[in-house]
């Protein structure tokens, strides 16, 4: 969003439901997709007067990893409070949250060419989930509550108000989402609901503010625009589109003098655009208090220890070792990098080609190439992953080594690769059997091109005279007898050695 006269100015909260067995509190299962309504209940995430929460320790421990992997401080001891509103879907009347003292804070996130200042990472507790109904004959609206999802863990993940355009957002969120999943904290399925987003946008004038910390403060009399906050963001790619819708209002309200009043919008992807929700003049008064069921935990220096052995090759440092040691294209590198399976899988390929070829660029390019390539396409064709597709890496490595010599053309790699993967056959066997039908190929071809050469005295007599261009017409002639079915590089290459 380019305009001259205005900064964008983008905090981004990010909701991510964490894989535990459990839910935050009690002992119920935490997976409720499509589940049987209310059948995952218990009188802890019902919210029954005299039922006491207990800490879930993974829970715990999945919300440090996050913290660790986004370079947080680690709080060193845990204090849950409560948070109070009113809403069906909230049984107890308030929620059980981290206020002031939150377990992570103060990290950031390296994106291809900017960082993300991440202020805090709190632990806290879903809500359940209401569904609006109309009855049939008599029109009556009602709405059902499924208490399954009542308390399963939640992390909320908030940053400075440092992003700057939409498009900065969603490559933010993109990253916690694959965070996410390398560290296996979250599967992030953002249509399971397991990862919401919600982004809080202003537009300032040029050069009369500046980010103080967690805030955005005025230079001089300016007098700040006011914040717009869009709820429930369900996709990443809705993220950047409602946050430029947003821009665009809020820039064209600024240049025709209407008033910004601060209101929270909803996206309509329908539509492809925010619609208005609620204003709100001051910040809810959730009554904060600490919660007095749950004692203090502390932190100790080997608990973050054991948690941070889980931390792998995070996405942004594979990215730069592809780059930098394999020297593969940022977009290669990315691509490949997205899914840790996907990743994993290329290192492995890679590792066998460089066996044999002992040059990390070349070894590198062909894996990736056959990755992203007739793989990619047939994965996604029937819609299974690589660590599920039945794919030997050995295989693959000798395809690929074949396709490098030119033993085999890349139209007839292709051609093989397919067959193995539709038919389920063993790549090496049919590359096997290709190469005995090219040796007999390769015999018949020495017959037809010394036919060729027989036929056409003139033209052997021009080559001889130094006439190069004669060369073309007689590999035509060694084509049109095969009808096409040769390869002109071989066929010149057995051309030139017979003509000497
Ligand atoms: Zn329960």
């Amino acid at each position: 969003m380019e305009n001259s006269k205005y900064d964008v100015i983008v905090g981004l909260e990010i909701h991510i439901q964490t894989k535990t067995n459990s839910k935050m509190f009690c002992t119920c299962p935490t997976g409720y997709f499509q589940k049987e309504p209310n059948t995952h209940v218990c009188p802890v995430c019902l919210g029954l007067p005299g039922a006491l929460p207990v800490p879930n320790k993974r829970a715990l421990e999945l919300c440090i990893l996050m913290g660790l992997a986004t370079n947080c401080d680690i709080a060193p001891e845990i204090h849950f409070d409560r948070k109070h509103y009113f809403y069906p879907d909230l049984p107890k009347g308030y929620q059980i949250s981290q206020y002031k003292k939150p377990i992570c804070s103060n990290g950031h996130v390296e994106l291809s060419n900017s960082t993300v200042e991440i202020e805090r990472i709190h632990q806290e507790e879903d809500v359940a989930k209401s569904t609006h109904h109309i009855e049939t004959d008599t029109n009556k609206e009602y709405s059902l509550i499924d208490y399954n999802k009542s308390g399963v863990p939640l992390i909320e993940i908030v940053t400075k108000p440092c992003i700057r355009s939409g498009e900065q957002a969603k490559e933010y969120a993109t990253r916690i989402r694959q965070i996410a999943r390398y560290l296996n904290i979250s599967d992030a399925d953002m249509e399971k609901g397991q990862m919401r987003c919600e982004p809080n946008i202003s537009v300032q004038k040029k050069g009369m503010w500046e980010q103080k910390g967690e805030e955005i403060v005025p230079i001089g009399k300016y007098k700040l625009n006011a914040k717009i906050e869009i709820k429930n963001i369900g996709s990443i790619t809705a993220v950047e589109k409602s946050i430029n819708y947003e821009v665009n209002r809020l820039i064209e309200a600024l240049e025709t003098n209407k008033e910004i009043i601060q209101q929270t919008r909803g996206w309509n992807a329908n539509k492809n655009m925010t619609e208005f929700q609620r204003s709100k003049e001051t910040s809810d008064d959730y009554r904060y208090m600490a919660e007095p069921d749950i004692p203090i935990i502390e932190t100790s220096k080997e608990n973050i220890e054991e948690i941070s052995s889980e931390i792998v090759e995070l996405p942004h440092e594979r990215i730069n070792r592809y780059m930098n040691k394999h020297m593969l294209s940022e977009y290669d590198a990315n691509v490949l990098s997205t899914d840790r399976d996907v990743a994993i899988f290329y290192d492995n390929l890679f590792i066998g080609l460089d066996k044999h070829l002992k040059d990390t660029p070349t070894s590198a390019k062909l894996a990736s190439n056959c990755i992203t390539g007739t793989l990619f396409a047939w994965l996604n064709e029937k819609d299974i992953s690589i660590s599920k597709a039945n794919l030997d890496i050995a295989d693959l490595v000798q395809w690929n080594l074949a396709l490098h010599s030119k033993e085999i053309t890349k139209n007839k790699a292709e051609e093989l690769l397919k067959e193995s993967l539709n038919n389920n056959k063993n790549l090496s066997d049919l590359l096997d059997n290709f190469r005995k039908q090219s040796e007999k190929s390769a015999g018949n071809l020495t017959d037809i091109v010394k036919d060729v050469i027989s036929q056409n005295e003139k033209a052997v007599k021009d080559f001889k005279d130094g006439n190069n261009a004669s060369v073309g017409f007689l590999i035509g002639q060694v084509m049109q007898k095969t009808q096409g079915s040769a390869d002109p590089n071989e066929a010149r290459s057995i051309l030139m050695k017979e003509l000497e």
